[in-house]
């Protein structure tokens, strides 16, 4: 269920209502949006007779919620969640880019990367350090050596840092370094892992699961949000599909189907999303002119002699043309880049 507050309402109605909430077993969740108020009841509805708050003082509406997931719903939020992270911004009229290697392989390796990522006009680094390999016996990432790189280049440059989490134990380690926790793709469903995430303090950026619906990848983002942490950007990074030719496909039409459902800014991921660097530009340029809140996109000094992924890996020349078109975009469309 979802109180819409009137514009007038007071502070104390507000608490008032969300103790009640509170009481009936439900959690209260209150959104202070630019328009209005709203409080989000979250828990078994079936518990509350809806009706009962029309008459509470300041209570504009009370809307029972038809989405299973009821804190990323545009129901709950008519304007667009914007993340700011550092100088990384993503939503309502930003669309912020995350660059970086997909694993971090050495100090220099990842501090020129940041130097790339900073001089191309983009304002977060991208590293895994904990890699979720498909075989055991390839690069699994330099664990906690890298994190203090990723730190190191931050303090460098400023950028923002965004690296993957993969599994709750490591939550409070790696958000002791990252600005931007990532729940990777084959982690979308690890619910005891996305409720760390939530109490982490970090935002998140939460990858779409190959295999996953949409309303599924909401239902996880939900997870998050119900743990207090309205900081949550989801990731298109592919699905799988018969078609070959591409490591997964991408379906661009996510984005603006996502932006009707939900608030939170969604990001594309075009290196896994394709899985050639000769693809990744034109993907992160259609990305941008479909809405796309912000970018992820993998880039090395040396894409070749790359540890993981060099095969979708952009050099650091082809990033900033790639930088270069979607600004064109972004400008033409009225939004801030970068
Ligand atoms: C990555 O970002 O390097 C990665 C492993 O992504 P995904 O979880 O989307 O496969
Ligand atoms: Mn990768």
């Amino acid at each position: 269920m979802i109180i819409v507050m009137e514009k007038s309402s007071l502070d104390p109605q507000i608490e008032h209502i969300a103790n009640q909430i509170t009481e009936l077993g439900l959690k209260a969740h209150v959104i202070r949006g630019t328009e209005r108020t709203v409080i989000a009841a979250v828990g078994d509805e079936r518990k509350i007779k809806v009706e009962s708050f029309e008459s509470f003082p300041g209570v504009a509406e009370v809307l029972p919620i038809l989405a299973p997931y009821k804190m990323a719903s545009r129901e709950v939020r008519t304007d667009q969640t914007q993340i700011q992270v550092l100088n990384f911004k993503a939503g309502n009229g930003a669309v912020g880019v995350m660059g970086g290697p997909c694993s971090v392989e050495s100090e220099e390796q990842i501090v020129s990367c940041a130097r790339a990522v900073k001089a191309s006009g983009a304002t977060a680094l991208r590293g895994g350090a904990y890699k979720p390999r498909t075989s055991p016996y390839a690069f699994q990432g330099m664990k906690e050596d890298g994190l203090k790189l990723l730190a190191l280049a931050r303090q460098e440059t400023g950028l923002a840092v965004v690296t993957e989490v993969m599994s709750p134990e490591d939550v409070e380690l790696v958000a002791k370094y990252a600005d931007i926790l990532q729940i990777g793709a084959r982690n979308m469903q690890n619910y005891r892992l996305l409720e760390a995430a939530g109490r982490s303090g970090r935002a998140v950026l939460l990858k779409r699961g190959p295999s996953a619906t949409i309303e599924e990848w909401l239902l996880a983002a939900e997870y998050i949000l119900n743990e207090g942490n309205p900081d949550v950007m989801l990731c298109e990074r592919g699905i799988r599909t018969f078609e070959a030719h591409t490591r997964f496909t991408l379906p661009l039409a996510t984005v603006p189907y996502l932006h009707r459902k939900t608030h939170l800014p969604v990001i594309v991921d075009p290196s896994h999303g394709t899985g050639h660097s000769y693809l990744v530009t034109d993907m992160a340029a259609a990305s941008v002119a479909v809405g796309a809140d912000g970018l992820i996109v993998e880039m090395h000094p040396n894409p070749e002699k790359a540890l993981s992924d060099g095969y979708q890996s952009l050099d650091f020349s082809q990033f900033d043309g790639m930088m270069k078109r979607c600004k064109v975009i972004a400008d033409a469309m009225g939004k801030q880049f970068g």
